[in-house]
């Protein structure tokens, strides 16, 4: 008897097909999870084609709380081989560009559109970018930043999902929902086409001025 008036109240308050559904098992768990604890979980991770060619996972790195964001496209042989984002060459010049806003790396939190290097250095695949953009997002949730600095074409067409150039695109803020997003060109193409970097430094020095720091 108990449980036919349960049902009858339920149907009459919330309406049956609601409160019947069962709920997401997995967004349930995740969000009970902690920071150290979604990382474990990402670096277990085996969801699409990139795991078979990975040493490591580069889940990220950096202030769980920080205001600034970096976001790049993927992991490339430096970051595979150590496990952390941006520690080659084009890492190098990250470090230079974030001291230049004086800031450290230590400061602002660093990640990448997909966590396994593509093979060859290669862009990812939209299927793999999409498998792995949610990791993204849970990190951009927890970490919760005011500013996230989105480095090169890929990173952008995918965080913001355009198909824009970053020629085009960089250098404005663009708001994704309540985060401002500030495209501009990646530290690799900086360092093959240097004469570009005075336009990545004036898209840094409007994040500076956000920030006070100008
Ligand atoms: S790239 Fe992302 S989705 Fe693919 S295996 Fe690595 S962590 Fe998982």
């Amino acid at each position: 008897v108990k449980k036919r008036l349960d049902k009858n109240i339920v149907e009459e308050v919330y309406g049956v097909s609601e409160i019947l559904r069962p709920p997401a098992v997995p967004a349930a768990v995740d969000s009970e999870l902690s920071f150290a604890e979604f990382r474990e979980k990402v670096l277990a991770c085996a969801k699409c084609p990139l795991a078979a060619g990975r040493t490591n996972v580069v889940f990220g790195e950096g202030n769980e709380n920080a205001d600034l964001m970096f976001v790049g496209e993927g992991p490339g042989q430096d970051e595979d081989e150590q496990g952390r984002p941006f520690v080659g060459r084009a890492g190098k010049l990250l470090t230079q560009m974030i001291e230049a806003m004086k800031y450290s790396r230590s400061d602002v939190y660093i990640a990448n559109i997909v966590k396994c290097r593509p093979p060859g250095n290669r862009a990812p695949f939209r299927e793999e970018a999409e498998c792995c953009i949610p990791y993204l997002f849970k990190q951009i949730k927890f970490i919760s930043p005011k500013i996230i600095v989105c480095l090169g074409s890929v990173a952008t067409q995918y965080l913001l999902n355009t198909t824009a150039s970053i020629s085009k695109i960089r250098g404005e803020f663009v708001d994704m929902n309540g985060i401002l997003v500030m495209p501009t060109y990646h530290p690799a193409y900086l360092l093959r086409s240097p004469t570009m970097k005075k336009f990545a430094w004036a898209d840094l020095q409007k994040v500076m001025e956000f920030f006070g720091k100008k």
